[in-house]
């Protein structure tokens, strides 16, 4: 089995984070740590961690950071975690949710950070399409037409359009990202620890970047 790595996965909505992620972490074996579908699960059981994140998700803004940071640490200090590693989906999101993390993963420090660049026209297309699975988080793209919601064929679970993918949303998410996500990248990049990876080409060949890429980080860590 390949050994585990820790990796930070940065990119606009509808980059194609989700699907890579998924796919890497079959490829490493560790677990997908997805803030958005940790958050969505929380709403939908309804949990205090639900009520709070609900409305704020749906307006498409940011849930605050001392929340954000405590959910992920507590999420990293779990077994298969502390063993494996993980791929970071979502957080950090802050240049405060950055430093925090890098407190948090001071003793297994992360072997990447990587930034699937996607531009942003190409990517409120892809949104404006995009379906995703309630209970697994696997994403599809709507060709027009289909029953709703339809069947995952990953889980079994109902695939639905998310209830912040509306064009609103969408364009008050990427002028968040801009804002508040774009300095990460400034962020990390003075540190010399960021990879862009050009995520407009097909999936597999994203896919085959972003291994090559963080394969050549682990040699050199
Ligand atoms: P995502 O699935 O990553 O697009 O996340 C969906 C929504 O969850 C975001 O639009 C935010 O409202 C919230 N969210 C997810 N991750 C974070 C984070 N690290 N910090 C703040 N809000 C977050």
């Amino acid at each position: 089995m390949i050994s585990g790595v820790r990796l930070i996965i940065i990119g606009r909505q509808g980059a194609g984070k989700g699907t890579q992620c998924l796919r890497m972490s079959r490829h490493y074996v560790v677990p997908h740590v997805s803030t958005g579908d940790m958050l969505r699960a929380a709403v939908r059981e309804d949990t205090e961690l639900g009520k709070q994140a609900e409305q704020v998700i749906q307006a498409g803004q940011l849930v605050g950071d001392e929340i954000m940071i405590s959910l992920v640490a507590e999420r990293l200090e779990q077994d298969d975690a502390r063993s494996r590693g993980y791929i970071l989906d979502g957080f950090p999101r802050t240049v405060v949710q950055a430093e925090a993390l890098d407190r948090i993963s001071v003793d297994r420090p992360i072997d990447a950070v990587l930034d699937i660049d996607v531009p942003r026209d190409m990517v409120i297309q892809r949104i404006s399409a995009r379906r995703t699975c309630r209970d697994c988080g696997a994403n599809y793209t709507a060709k027009g037409g289909e029953r709703s919601p339809w069947t995952c064929d990953t889980c079994g679970g109902d695939v639905v359009q998310r209830a912040d993918d509306t064009p609103d949303a969408i364009n008050r998410r990427l002028d968040l990202y801009e804002s508040q996500t774009s300095p990460l990248l400034d962020y990390y990049d003075r540190q010399g620890r960021l990879t862009v990876i050009d995520g407009s080409a097909s999936p597999d060949e994203v896919f085959a970047r972003l291994t090559a890429a963080i394969d050549a980080a682990r040699r050199r860590s």
